[in-house]
């Protein structure tokens, strides 16, 4: 059996957009790990629930060997209670939060998968095969009324209600993250995203953007120059992230039949 190591590259990009004074978003987009947080709170505090959680996870970076779904799960949790204990000393804080949400490599079964993480209103998107699909469903009040059939997807777009998110970090009861575990499939191109970026650009946009062959990181600065086109009323942030060609890496399966070399002419 093979013990193939999943390489990805991605690129991120992010933006106070045209109305907000603080970019309240926060982003981490290295190793193998992906993440945005989308903070809230008065006071500006929300910008610091957002970076307590990038924070949080960013340890994991230092973690030897494979990355596990449990050390992901208990970065999430400790991310929850900083947020708390930081607004327990900041008594201006209390009440931020931030969502979170993320693609992380790890190892499952022995072969290492896609973990897709997710609390509140940012989203991960998969683009495969020319498609563009929402992997991560929404924490927030108008895709309850969605699931249950009370509003239409066109109307929630823009009901008044959108912006207000049933899960995020900082809360008592710790909330509970959706997870997803995605087996690798070659051309995966996965979207993490804030709700600012959503808000502005439909999803056949976003699709669109996402079928270009370009590095990462120039699609996810297409995607948040498209949203600041749009107007930008939020923050706004993309982390692209590819999955790498496993035939081009150096890693070979054990039981593949030696090739012809190729001449370099
Ligand atoms: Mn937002």
């Amino acid at each position: 059996m093979s013990d193939r190591v999943l390489e990805i590259r991605s690129g991120a990009a992010t933006d106070v957009g045209r109305v907000r004074q603080v970019n309240e978003d926060s982003v981490l987009a290295a190793g193998r790990l992906a993440a945005v947080a989308d903070g809230m709170g008065g006071h500006a505090a929300g910008d610091v629930a957002s970076r307590l959680a990038i924070q949080s996870l960013e340890q994991l970076l230092f973690a030897p060997g494979q990355l596990t779904t449990d050390e992901v799960l208990r970065a999430i949790d400790r991310a929850n209670q900083e947020i708390l204990d930081a607004a327990v000393s900041h008594p201006r804080a209390s009440g931020m939060g931030t969502t979170l949400a993320g693609v992380a490599v790890v190892g499952l079964g022995g072969t290492d998968h896609f973990l897709i993480f997710n609390i509140g209103d940012s989203r991960v998107y998969r683009y495969a095969d020319g498609a563009l699909v929402q992997v991560t469903v929404d924490h927030s009040e108008v895709q309850e009324l969605v699931s249950v059939g009370l509003l239409t997807a066109a109307e929630a777009q823009s009901d008044q209600r959108r912006n207000i998110v049933t899960r995020s970090l900082g809360s008592d009861p710790a909330p509970q993250p959706d997870t997803w575990f995605l087996p690798p499939n070659p051309g995966d191109r996965f979207l993490v995203c804030s709700d600012g970026l959503t808000t502005e650009l439909s999803d056949d946009d976003i699709e669109r953007r996402m079928a270009s062959h370009a590095p990462p990181q120039v699609v996810a600065d297409d995607l948040v120059a498209a949203a600041l086109e749009a107007g930008a009323r939020d923050n706004v942030t993309a982390i692209v992230i590819d999955l790498l060609d496993q035939d081009a890496s150096s890693v070979v399966d054990g039981d593949t039949a030696p090739r012809p070399v190729l001449g370099d002419g």
